[in-house]
């Protein structure tokens, strides 16, 4: 199976330079159009030990269908530096996160629906997919022009339009693997056998994902309104495969195998073909999803266990306050929880303003 690389250019830097990504791109037999993206957050770099890891398993059994795979998305953020650390979260000049600068413009969707509601499904899908890959077309030739966020999004998204599957691969800043669920996906999840699941609405907020599956989820509930049942023709999610400025390969091949299984239920490979070491799959809603702020500014140590279930009352924090050493007074205070809850990630430094986000937590969880 022959493997196309070509380089995109999503931008270009003040020197001239085209800001280019690699796009992998191979075909075999019948089945879904698969698009899978890495590290639009220049930190976020497991993504492409997973793909390397995914793209090895396609090499040893050829997967069907019509594959598009971009690790690499971001070349601007991926060299965003600040002494030892990579920034690459948001866009250094305006400050915006370089994902949540996906396009789609839901005014499309109710005229759409009226004037395709005879139409066969096969026909609505086609339609539906011309008519985001005009938006797209029309915002990127916008005479005003766009933020260097918003192209380099753009043309990604050109490529991601016309799939069946959109997986977009991130991390957290020092996190457990976490999987963003939409609603309607929930059966179909639990093949990716990432232990910890957000369930989320199928609104549309500038993430990849969202623009893969909200345009979708929304034309159905407009057939919905005019009677008729047209089912969600896309399902895209955001998988956060560990911690930010880290790299593991063995877990990378876990979470290939994941991805793999999770295919299999749409015919890219026979049912069963790839068997990740199972885990304990927990699960909460969006609404759930909790951070825990920083009650004073000073010095964190982490004392909450990631992934593991915590009981209300458990201290999952110490903040040392260093500034009062020599005083005969506390020198630290204890964060505990406000209710059962199991830690998903915490904030990077040991270093803390009042107000830091230091932990996000799943609560109300069950099994997914
Ligand atoms: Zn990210």
């Amino acid at each position: 199976m022959q493997m196309v690389v070509s380089d995109r250019v999503v931008g270009q830097q003040p020197n001239g330079e085209r800001a280019t990504v690699p796009v992998i791109q191979f075909s075999n037999g019948t089945g879904p159009k698969v698009y899978i993206q890495a590290n639009i957050h220049g930190a976020e770099i497991q993504g492409n030990a997973v793909i390397e890891r995914f793209l090895s398993l396609c090499r040893t059994h050829p997967p069907q269908g019509q594959f598009t795979i971009v690790p690499m998305a971001n070349p601007i953020g991926i060299n965003q530096k600040s002494g030892e650390f990579t920034l690459g979260r948001f866009d250094p000049i305006s400050g915006d996160n370089w994902n949540r600068q996906y396009h789609f413009n839901g005014d499309a969707i109710a005229p759409f629906a009226q004037q395709q509601r005879h139409a066969s499904d096969q026909q609505v899908k086609a339609a539906f997919t011309e008519l985001l890959q005009q938006q797209l077309q029309a915002r990127l030739q916008t005479p005003w022009g766009l933020k260097t966020g918003q192209r380099m999004a753009l043309s990604l998204q050109q490529l991601a339009t016309d799939a069946d599957i959109v997986l977009d691969l991130h991390t957290g800043p020092v996190s457990d693997r976490h999987l963003y669920v939409p609603e309607f996906a929930r059966a179909q999840a639990k093949r990716f056998n990432i232990p910890l699941n957000i369930i989320m609405p199928a609104d549309f907020g500038g993430a990849l994902d969202e623009a893969a599956f909200s345009p979708w989820w929304q034309l159905s509930q407009a057939f919905a309104a005019l009677g008729r049942d047209f089912p969600i023709a896309v399902n895209a999610f955001t998988l956060e495969l560990g911690s930010q400025e880290h790299l593991d390969p063995h877990q990378a091949e876990q979470d290939a195998l994941g991805i793999a299984s999770y295919l299999e239920q749409h015919g890219c490979w026979a049912d069963g073909s790839h068997h990740p070491t199972p885990v304990t799959q927990h699960a909460c809603l969006l609404q759930d999803y909790r951070a825990l702020y920083s009650p004073s500014g000073g010095q964190v140590e982490y004392l909450g266990q990631l992934g593991t279930p915590l009981p209300q009352g458990q201290a999952i924090a110490r903040i040392w306050h260093y500034h009062k050493l020599g005083q005969d007074t506390p020198l630290f205070e204890e964060i505990t929880l406000p209710c059962d809850a199991i830690p998903v990630l915490h904030f990077a430094s040991a270093n803390a303003q009042q107000g830091t986000e230091l932990y996000k937590v799943l609560t109300n969880t069950f099994e997914l």
